[in-house]
């Protein structure tokens, strides 16, 4: 060969493959520049992972099964009730509930990135971002859900609802039969965090 091509040592083979690998670099530089105190970024993430989930959600459901006037207001204004709950911030500015009947089985998606009601939910799991979701949801909704392992009767229409930055969309999951005796905490403890996008349904008591 008159020449080597050095394919093996191109700049690119020299970045980290990892994605979390070129975060761990940017956070280190923000930091070093004083641009980004790790304290508070840890904290949001803190916030978002673990204090605000699927949680709050789950409580929104569970007071709606047992509270019509509750129910009402939700579905007419989602935002303002679910502000007085305290359930607000980054990507929950403007939430509106889609409500599950035995007609209609409702499932969200965010076709164009990944936008979700984080107040309500908390952090999308990585199958919600992927391109096989946001493409197949629209397309193929049924197979989508019987792969997530949820069998509709055939008189079950599904609506799809895709979010945007303007509007997040929260499911209000049918309550589950068996479920009549329960209070607020047992009921928010069958709600999952599937059966809020639709894609899952709540358990069943017991
Ligand atoms: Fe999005």
């Amino acid at each position: 060969m008159p020449h080597d091509h050095h394919d093996h040592d191109h700049p690119h083979a020299l970045l980290p493959p990892d994605p979390a690998l070129r975060v761990k670099a940017l956070e280190t530089l923000l930091t070093r520049k004083g641009l980004i105190d790790p304290a508070a970024l840890d904290e949001i993430i803190d916030t978002y992972q673990n204090r605000i989930g699927p949680q709050n959600g789950a409580r929104v459901v569970a007071r709606a099964w047992r509270d019509p006037a509750f129910r009402a207001a939700l579905l007419e204004d989602a935002t303002a009730v679910v502000a007085d709950l305290g359930f607000f911030g980054r990507q929950g500015e403007h939430v509106v509930v889609v409500e599950n009947t035995p007609e209609v089985h409702n499932m969200v998606v965010c076709t164009l990135c990944s936008c979700y009601p984080w107040p309500l939910l908390g952090i999308p799991p990585a199958w919600y971002k992927s391109d096989a979701y946001r493409a197949r949801a629209v397309r193929e909704p049924r197979r989508v859900l019987a792969e997530f392992g949820v069998a509709l009767p055939a008189r079950t229409a599904v609506r799809v609802w895709d979010s945007t930055a303007e509007i997040r969309y929260l499911v209000l999951p049918m309550r589950p039969a068996g479920s009549d005796g329960l209070d607020e905490d047992a009921l928010a403890a069958l709600v999952t965090r599937d059966s809020m996008i639709g894609t899952g349904l709540p358990a069943v008591p017991a």
